[in-house]
């Protein structure tokens, strides 16, 4: 429903957004996940016809949002980092204003209005300056004026930063709720967040997509299995000498405990999980294997590996190591 095609964006010599794909279906909740300056809102504002690209294309339902802009907005509602609020407006002036720019049609302008304020629970502060609002309700309005006419698409650029935790718990119902019947896209820079209400994440760093699945996927493939701590009653000599035999062996570290005690981390070279082949080699040798463990990473360490520039590919395999 939203294909996005080789998008560049030039800021002058600078490079924001480099060569980004990617499609959005219908249904789901996907999140943008990237640290200041990945190039998030540079690609929400792309995707929504606020900035013209450098290069690449943006379609929504079929609609180029260069060549058919009209269309094309008609089925996205977007909350951009900083919401074009009109401060000396009350709610209900701001929401009847931004219902006339969308072009709702008057017959259901009314109810519309009413809807979208029970959604956001604006309905007590209505009549109230936006200005005299606090930043929690100011943010409930730009995403009303988003929700408004209802389009397929809700795009929300951090739409929680700012926010003290009751309102973001506040928020991330209203988003919980808005996603039964829309497709939503979020950006933020905070990890929980994205896995919180997120059904797909796209990991953005340097203007570039460097990892996208679903929160499970993203762990399975690129953290693999993880890695599996042992701890023996042997050698660090008599251990290696074991792990050379266990097939799927990747990377090894020891500690010599000193007191007859040896701690491996191992890596399986593929990502599979070698617990049961561990077991087995150790005690064909008649080895005592006192702790077994795998430790996952977890999606908190990819980010910030992928997002530091430290790319690890699935594919990679660490053979030999240590050992
Ligand atoms: P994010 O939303 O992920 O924090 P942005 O899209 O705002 O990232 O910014 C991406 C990069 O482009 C940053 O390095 C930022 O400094 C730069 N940038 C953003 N807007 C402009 C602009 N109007 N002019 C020049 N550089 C910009
Ligand atoms: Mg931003």
């Amino acid at each position: 429903m939203i294909e996005v095609q080789n998008l560049v964006k030039m800021y002058g010599k600078h490079l924001a957004v480099d060569h980004l794909s990617f499609t959005i279906e219908k249904g789901q909740v996907y999140g943008f996940l990237g640290p200041n300056g990945a190039g998030k809102s540079t690609t929400m504002n792309i995707m929504t016809g606020y900035l013209g690209a450098t290069e690449g294309k943006v379609l929504i339902n079929g609609h180029d949002i260069l060549k058919e802009p009209e269309a094309a907005k008609r089925c996205i509602g977007y909350l951009p980092e900083q919401p074009p609020l009109y401060m000396e407006m009350t709610v209900l002036e701001y929401l009847t204003f931004a219902a006339e720019l969308k072009k709702i049609p008057s017959s259901e302008r009314e109810g519309q209005l009413k809807a979208v304020m029970e959604l956001t629970k604006l309905q007590d502060v209505s009549m109230r300056l936006i200005q005299n609002l606090s930043k929690g309700y100011k943010q409930r309005v730009g995403l009303a004026q988003a929700i408004l006419g209802f389009p397929e698409i809700i795009i929300l650029d951090e739409p929680t930063v700012g926010l003290d935790p009751k309102q973001i718990i506040e928020i991330r119902e209203m988003i919980r709720k808005l996603a039964k019947n829309h497709t939503v896209i979020l950006s933020s820079h905070i990890l929980a967040e994205v896995r919180e209400v997120c059904d797909y994440i796209m990991i953005i760093s340097g203007g570039k997509l460097v990892a996208s699945d679903n929160p499970e996927n993203l762990e399975k493939k690129i953290g693999g299995d993880g890695v599996t701590e042992i701890q023996v009653r042997a050698t660090v000599e008599e251990v290696k000498e074991i792990l050379s035999g266990v097939p799927g062996m990747g990377k090894a570290e020891f500690t010599d405990h000193k007191n007859g005690l040896v701690t491996a981390k191992i890596e399986s070279s593929a990502g599979q999980d070698i617990r049961e082949e561990l077991f087995f080699a150790f005690a064909g040798k008649g080895v005592p294997l006192l702790e077994l463990t795998r430790t996952k990473t977890t999606l908190e360490e990819i980010f910030l590996e992928l997002t530091q520039g430290n790319i690890v590919e699935s594919e990679e395999q660490i053979d030999g190591g240590d050992i």
